[in-house]
């Protein structure tokens, strides 16, 4: 009972994990048909210019969604066999402090945490954390380099998907500031199609409507007896395509004789029809479905670039400074140092991201593995 129990907790609780990322998911399938079918297939005439939108407004979706992924399913490095030790063994080196510094040198461990001590171990996973090293309670495992657990992705950060990360925060806020500006740009013409144009098509159709009915009604005058002369005449050369006028227009081509008028009946009921169904999108509809999903696409992705911004400037000044946001808020030191989380940076911006974003430079906007060093081991200050 007590297991079926701590397994419905369980169940409970990845769901709930899951949700941010189902969430993006779905705003990033929806934000999609938004933008390339409402937007640019159904709205936009120019053709030089759905094809620049879109060739631009891919190639920022397949580096964002490529980056998604890559963060959330890059397999995590495991702590490499030699830092593990049983509990037993581990009591004994943590006894004797002289082994514990010959364990020290022999995996090649710098630094010490704030509380000084000369070895951590990690009583979960059975092993000597290496430099950086963090277990993630969220993941249950300990994390070479960890940066921190995010929940939009579900995921630990550290080295094996930081760059992928990284990038995924860069390309976001690029891929938004994106959709605000052409969305934004766009939506007057979305306005004066759904509204304006509607009015003119309605112009155009009632004006259709009065051709066509005017010819109708001097043919079918003669047998329309119950019809006065004077109002059919009225309506030939005044009907329009208010809404009073259509259903009248509809009366008098239902009930017109079959054999001498068809056509023009026929044409004039189409028409009617038309312009009664246009009538009521304009009259009834009041904002059009494809400017209410602009208009949100615009609010969502405005929230989303303003609050990428100070995330943005912190984990570029993280890389700069060769420092994990863990570091920041639980400083490591070298041994008899005071606790600096500077300990890192190998003296210039350039270095200090080569370490993340790899050495060549024509690989760091795209997410395939290129950090340096072997997530275990890693150059201190002097
Ligand atoms: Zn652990
Ligand atoms: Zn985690």
């Amino acid at each position: 009972m007590r297991n079926y129990e701590k397994a419905k907790k369980c169940v409970k609780k990845l769901r709930l994990e899951w949700v941010l990322v189902l969430a993006e998911i779905a705003l990033t399938g929806w934000t999609y048909y938004v933008y390339v079918w409402l937007m640019c297939y159904q709205t936009l005439q120019d053709r030089v210019e759905v094809s620049i939108l879109l060739s631009v407004y891919h190639l920022l979706f397949i580096l964002k969604v490529w980056c998604f992924l890559k963060t959330i399913l890059t397999p995590r490095i495991p702590v490499p066999p030699e830092f593990h030790f049983d509990e037993k063994t581990w009591n004994q080196i943590e006894l004797d402090s002289s082994l514990q510094q010959q364990t020290k040198v022999f995996l090649g461990v710098k630094t010490t945490t704030i509380s000084n001590k000369t070895l951590n171990y990690c009583y979960i996973c059975g092993n000597v954390k290496p430099d950086r090293c963090h277990h993630c309670s969220r993941c249950g495992t300990c994390v070479l380099r960890m940066d921190h657990h995010c929940p939009w992705v579900n995921r630990c950060v550290g080295f094996h998907n930081h760059k992928f990360f990284f990038l995924l925060i860069h390309y976001t806020f690029t891929y938004s500031m994106f959709l605000v500006i052409t969305c934004t740009g766009t939506l007057p013409r979305i306005w004066r199609r759904d509204w304006v144009g509607n009015l003119i098509n309605n112009e155009e159709i009632g004006r259709t409507l009065r051709n066509t009915s005017a010819a109708f009604m001097l043919k079918a005058r003669s047998s329309l007896s119950e019809i006065p002369t004077a109002e059919l005449t009225a309506n030939a050369t005044s009907l329009t395509v208010s809404k009073s006028l259509i259903p009248a227009a509809l009366a008098i081509s239902a009930s017109a004789p079959s054999s001498s008028s068809s056509s023009s009946t026929a044409e004039a009921a189409a028409a009617a029809s038309t312009a009664s169904s246009r009538t009521s999108l304009v009259d009834d509809a009041g904002l059009s479905p494809v400017f209410i999903q602009v208009v949100a696409v615009i609010f969502i992705y405005l929230v989303i670039m303003i609050s990428l911004v100070p995330l943005l400037t912190f984990h570029n000044q993280l890389l700069d400074g060769n420092i994990t946001t863990l570091e920041v808020y639980r400083p490591v030191s070298l041994p008899n140092c005071k606790g600096n989380s500077e300990i890192f940076d190998l003296g210039s911006v350039s270095a200090n991201h080569k370490q993340i974003m790899g050495s060549q430079l024509w690989l760091w906007p795209f997410p395939v593995f290129t950090s340096l060093g072997d997530g275990v081991h890693y150059p201190v200050q002097g």
